[in-house]
């Protein structure tokens, strides 16, 4: 059985780039090329570590044509995808210890093969948690959340929509005083669903929980 070595947001990477495959309308063969040029390097430069097998199958992008074709891709490559670790209610509430009454989403229902984080926000006390996996250890943070009201580039997944303004304190304390700490402000989608599914990086996702976790 072939190892899952696709992380979800490389999967919507991936995703991306046969999106913009599809929507290239010409009929200029030269054109067509360096589009699909453009995706198999881009795509097989995310993956450096890959073995030639992998890489074959990344590379496999180039090829595609048809809208079937683009689709069977996808679904070929969905077994490789790597789960999000499977974490118990016991879990989350131990990653946030402070809150007592800490709401947790159904995690029956949370579909493990399309999550980068799992991100939830209770509107009862405007906090949004946050969970995921920082090399290899499962993580939590928490930040407050103010409805920004207006649509705006999500910092995430760069998505333009419904966003809210997340402000978290930094566990690291400022230089200037050891009683201040510092606060991180971040414009989030509102709906964490659509933002796991546009998603492409874990650049700034990664530089938030690092900056919160101090
Ligand atoms: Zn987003």
């Amino acid at each position: 059985m072939n190892e899952p070595f696709i992380r979800h947001h490389e999967y919507n990477f991936i995703k991306q780039q046969t999106k913009i495959m599809q929507r290239t309308m010409t009929t200029d063969p030269k054109v067509i090329e360096a589009v699909r040029y453009s995706a198999a390097s881009k795509v097989v430069e995310m993956f450096p570590e890959v073995t030639g097998e992998q890489k074959q199958l990344l590379e496999k992008i180039s090829t595609l044509k048809s809208t079937d074709q683009y689709q069977e891709y996808l679904d070929e490559l969905a077994p490789y995808v790597v789960d999000f670790p499977k974490v118990t209610e016991k879990q989350i509430k131990k990653l946030f210890p402070k809150n007592k009454k800490l709401t947790i989403p159904d995690l029956s229902e949370v579909d493990h093969k399309s999550l980068t984080y799992l991100g939830w926000s209770d509107i009862a006390t405007s906090k949004v948690f946050m969970v995921y996996p920082l090399n290899g250890e499962v993580v939590g943070v928490e930040g407050r959340f103010t409805m920004a009201n207006k649509k705006d580039v999500c910092s995430l997944c760069k998505g333009y929509g419904e966003v809210a303004l997340v402000t978290a304190i930094s566990k690291a304390k400022s230089s200037q005083s050891i009683d201040y700490y510092k606060a991180v402000g971040n414009y989030m989608c509102i709906d964490h669903h659509k933002c796991n599914q546009s998603i492409t990086d874990v650049t700034a996702l990664e530089r938030f929980i690092y900056s919160v976790m101090g």
